[in-house]
């Protein structure tokens, strides 16, 4: 197969800007939060946190440490399968920085703790029920793990009061093997969103998926039409960019008017909204898309 070495144009990302951006980012100093923008870079960082309001910018933060049980091939999170035990005080200390930032829209993600008997879940929903209760006009998204499959915990974290359920089938049914860890499976993570759905059917459902690994269209449209069958209500899609040589590859650059076509696609299938194109994470500009979709 032909190796792509050079990234196309529009992989190549500007520098940050933006006064508001640069407000929250000195505001954020000194509250002792990690967020994975800054950590992980994301080129999104300005458009996330750099809109004209506030109460639209949105953040992602990881909890429940940086060591996670399981190896995603595309993922370049540190693996081990004993991690450092859960911070007690990490609940109440991130609702308190996060009330303290006073951002608009805050996406909570983990690690996946399977060496936690409920994987997390309490820890999980203790955050969310603690920001409700310290800054309850924060929207607040929760990206989990599948809980190994366990839908208790998955109902647990969706009665916690928070905004958007979101848990990533990350590839189409075909390629889940070969991208996601073994104990990941696309059935399983179709059954993570119906049941945050049935626990609680106000509750926004959201998933990614990433383009670029090789899939095909039929089976793309496969994994939508699955998603609508449960009432997934968001799908987001964005290019694969391979973090170290040690992960998978990337087979395509998708181009912008691809991404575009999938965003009409996706829309025409009857999903409330849709953020796709080439830099497009889960989170990307998470907020301003629930208020101008859900809110208004
Ligand atoms: Fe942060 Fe996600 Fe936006 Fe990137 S896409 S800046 S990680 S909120
Ligand atoms: Fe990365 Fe999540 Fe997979 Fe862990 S479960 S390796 S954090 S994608």
């Amino acid at each position: 197969k032909r190796q792509i070495t050079r990234l196309p144009e529009w992989l190549k990302t500007p520098v940050p800007v933006g006064e508001n951006f640069k407000k929250i980012k000195h505001d954020l100093r000194g509250l002792g939060l990690h967020t994975v923008c800054e950590e992980a870079r994301c080129p999104n960082i300005s458009d996330c946190w750099g809109g004209s309001d506030k109460a639209a910018a949105t953040a992602t933060i990881m909890l429940m440490g940086d060591t996670c049980t399981r190896g995603c091939r595309f993922c370049s999170v540190k693996t081990d399968k004993a991690p450092a035990p859960l911070d007690p005080h990490e609940p109440e200390n991130t609702a308190e920085a996060l009330k303290r930032w006073g951002l608009g829209y805050v996406v909570l993600t983990s690690v996946d703790r399977d060496d936690l008997a409920d994987g997390g879940a309490r820890h999980f929903a203790e955050t969310i029920m603690k920001i409700k209760q310290k800054a309850p006009a924060m929207l607040v998204e929760a990206l989990t793990g599948d809980y190994a499959g366990d839908l208790e915990m998955v109902a647990l974290v969706a009665r916690s009061g928070l905004d958007v359920y979101a848990h990533n089938i990350e590839t189409v049914e075909a390629l889940s093997p070969m991208v996601r860890d073994r104990r990941a499976d696309f059935r399983q993570s179709l059954r993570v969103l119906k049941a945050a759905k049935e626990e609680k059917p106000s509750l926004i459902t959201k998933t990614s998926i990433m383009l670029g690994l090789g899939e095909r269209e039929d089976q793309l449209w496969d994994a939508l039409r699955e998603l609508r069958k449960i009432d997934v209500d968001v799908v987001t899609f964005g290019q694969y960019m391979r973090p170290t040589k040690r992960h998978m590859k990337v087979e395509e650059y998708i181009t912008p008017a691809t991404f575009e076509l999938w965003r009409q696609r996706a829309l025409d299938l009857g999903f409330l909204y849709c953020a796709s194109g080439p830099l497009v994470r889960s989170s990307y500009k998470a907020g301003e898309a629930f208020i101008e979709n859900v809110l208004k």
